[in-house]
């Protein structure tokens, strides 16, 4: 699960993390009110949406955005760089450029490198009192898997997107893994040098990675970004940009994390079958997959590419699927006006070919096939789940193996197209 920056940064800052002044604002009111509660001669107004290169971003439709603009030339006369024409992240210096600003940001659809063309509708402003900037380096904590510990990456070329760092100029990003006795002061020191920091900015960036890590931990994320960490004309180091993701398995024990919950951020089919203990995540493709197992449905999806489709989606029904959750996979599926073929592949262990078939029937017959079915079924009572769709007045096409499915599935996929 993925929180807003404002969010994660009240959490650094309850932590004792250098975060500035701050408020999240759901109105145009709210954002005013809190340049008069600030009283300083600048502040960050800041889209608050699940994803980042905001300040790059562009606002849908934003040719007539006159106060974009206007903050820009001051934006780029201040830092020299990057926050471009009318993004999500703009400098004001006024009560009205923050109320202009304001309402040419909420409830319009920002588009950023991380969006997609789609974008993402801003409904909540952060307004932040602005911060002075010597350098802006780059921190990040993840946990790695393949060592099973946690990396952390740093750089000296923050602000900027790290995976241009990382090809452009891979010299510049270092790591160093935390393993399971924690955070050790080598850790920080040894990191601090090679961003180049000296003096005093060693002993804060130490103390920093330290709370960091801890806080990591504590909170069960999975990601912690900063992006820029900025080091300050003075030596100290100032929060400036922060993006949190937590384990979902955790959740359960992280109430605090789960109330941060903003459902806006999340694709509502998604959240439909997170309820009913589907895995669906929606993607761009037009053949989508029904599948039971991670492991198999990323394999089918593999395969499919193989053949040249695109799958529309990655959904694992599991392997306690009853004809219910068959029927909202179904439904789930039909809803994405992108679809033109679905393949169902399913291996029968615990799960029963039979117990599909009959889902895959009920559910067809309920809500009506707008395009072509391919299934595959294998395993336990596969002869039975057979029998179950051919005698069903379904137009079902039945196939073998799973790359003779994935070919009659694009074969499918690509009538539909051609007919429409
Ligand atoms: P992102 O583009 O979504 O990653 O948003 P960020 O919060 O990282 O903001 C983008 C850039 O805006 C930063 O790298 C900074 O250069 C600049 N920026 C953001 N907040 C401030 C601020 O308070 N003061 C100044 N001077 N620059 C800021
Ligand atoms: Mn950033």
């Amino acid at each position: 699960m993925n929180i807003h920056e404002y969010q994660a940064k009240a959490l650094l800052r309850d932590a004792g993390l250098p975060v500035l002044r701050g408020d999240a604002a759901f109105s145009v009111e709210q954002a005013v009110a809190a340049w008069d509660k600030f009283q300083v001669p600048l502040v960050a107004v800041k889209a608050q949406i699940h994803a980042g290169g905001r300040g790059a971003g562009h606002f849908e439709g934003a040719g007539g955005d006159e106060a974009g603009k206007q903050t820009d030339k001051q934006t780029d006369k201040q830092t020299g760089k990057q926050t471009g024409k009318g993004g999500g992240v703009r400098l004001c210096r006024t009560r009205d450029e923050v109320q202009a600003n304001s309402e040419s940001m909420l409830g319009r659809v920002l588009v950023t490198k991380q969006t997609g063309k789609s974008g993402r509708r801003v409904g909540r402003l952060y307004i932040e009192e602005g911060g002075a900037i010597e350098r802006e380096l780059y921190l990040s904590l993840l946990v790695d898997r393949q060592s099973a510990a946690v990396v952390v990456i740093a750089s000296a070329s923050g602000g900027i997107d790290i995976e241009d760092v990382a090809k452009k100029t891979p010299n510049l990003i270092h790591r160093t893994k935390i393993g399971i006795d924690g955070y050790s002061s080598y850790h920080g020191r040894k990191l601090a040098f090679a961003l180049g920091l000296s003096g005093e900015s060693v002993k804060h960036f130490s103390k920093l990675l330290q709370k960091l890590s801890e806080l990591f931990r504590e909170l069960d994320a999975s990601l912690l970004e900063i992006n820029p960490l900025v080091l300050q004309p003075d030596g100290k180091l100032l929060v400036m940009d922060a993006k949190m993701t937590f384990d979902d398995n955790a959740l359960f024990r992280q109430p605090a994390i789960e109330s941060l919950r903003d459902v806006e951020e999340e694709e509502p089919s998604e959240r439909e079958a997170n309820e009913v203990g589907l895995s669906y995540i929606k993607l761009d493709g037009t053949i989508a997959c029904m599948v039971n197992g991670a492991g198999l449905a990323m394999a089918t999806m593999d395969i499919v590419q193989n053949f040249g489709g695109s799958p529309a989606n990655f959904l694992d029904v599991g392997g306690g699927a009853d004809k219910d959750r068959v029927e909202t996979a179904f439904r789930i599926i039909l809803r994405d006006k992108a679809v033109e073929a679905i393949l169902v592949n399913i291996f029968g262990g615990i799960m029963r070919c039979d117990i599909i078939a009959e889902g895959i029937v009920a559910a067809a017959s309920k809500l009506g096939l707008s395009v072509p079915l391919v299934v595959r079924l294998q395993g336990t009572n596969f002869e039975r789940g057979k029998e179950i769709l051919a005698s069903s007045s379904l137009n079902i096409i039945a196939a073998e193996t799973l790359a003779d499915a994935a070919e009659k599935a694009v074969a499918a996929a690509q009538g539909t197209n051609k007919s429409s």
